[in-house]
């Protein structure tokens, strides 16, 4: 059974290789590239193949699916910096969601400040 995609969708695109990114990481089910405008020396987003919205909808479509997300972005923070990281997944556009792909922000390489809002 093929996975679901949108042909709308950039990270579809990204996954597809439609629409270029710098690709620090893959697996079968997730792929991990350099965001194009980094906040942080290390700032990759750690995305699955299929298409899911957001993150409560990648949790209750494929809870396996999530997990592999968080180790591969665990995997990365490890090979690209010190172990040590952030992981956010922005959920609607109040909280900062742009791309309606779920994403994993995977951001580290230096001593984090915290000012969500
Ligand atoms: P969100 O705001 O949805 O949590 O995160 C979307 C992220 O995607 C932003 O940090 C933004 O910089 C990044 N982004 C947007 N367009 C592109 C693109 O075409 N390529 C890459 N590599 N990152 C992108
Ligand atoms: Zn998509």
């Amino acid at each position: 059974e093929p996975i679901r995609t949108d042909p709308e969708c950039l990270f579809c695109k990204i996954v597809a290789g439609t629409v270029p990114a710098t690709i620090v990481a893959q697996t079968p089910e997730a792929i991990a590239f350099r965001d194009i405008n980094p906040q942080a020396p290390m700032h990759v987003l750690v995305v699955p193949r299929e298409h899911y919205g957001d993150i409560a909808q990648l949790a209750a479509g494929d809870p396996g699916l999530l997990a592999g997300v968080v180790a591969l972005s665990d995997q990365i923070a490890g090979d690209l910096a010190d172990g040590q990281y952030r992981l956010i997944f922005n959920s609607g556009p109040h909280a900062g969601q742009s791309v309606f792909h779920v994403h994993g922000h995977v951001i580290g390489g230096a001593r984090l400040g915290w000012s969500p809002a």
